[in-house]
């Protein structure tokens, strides 16, 4: 585990003052977010690559 973002159903993502994968200050929640990811690539592929988790999961659940 190299990955140090937190659980899919972390409250942390509920106000994002931080960024979940770098830790970087947000100005303004979740708005404050998006403006980050476009800034950082690297964290642009992870948010990506989480939301895909999510799809996934998802996916499994309902699939049946
Ligand atoms: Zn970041």
């Amino acid at each position: 585990m190299s990955d140090d973002h937190p659980p899919r159903d972390s409250p942390e993502w509920d106000n994002p003052d931080l960024c979940p994968f770098c830790g970087a200050t947000l100005s303004d929640g979740g708005i404050g977010f998006i403006d980050h990811v476009s800034d950082a690539p690297e964290c642009a592929e992870r948010f990506e690559a989480w939301r895909a988790a999510i799809r996934d999961d998802i996916g499994g659940e309902w699939g049946g």
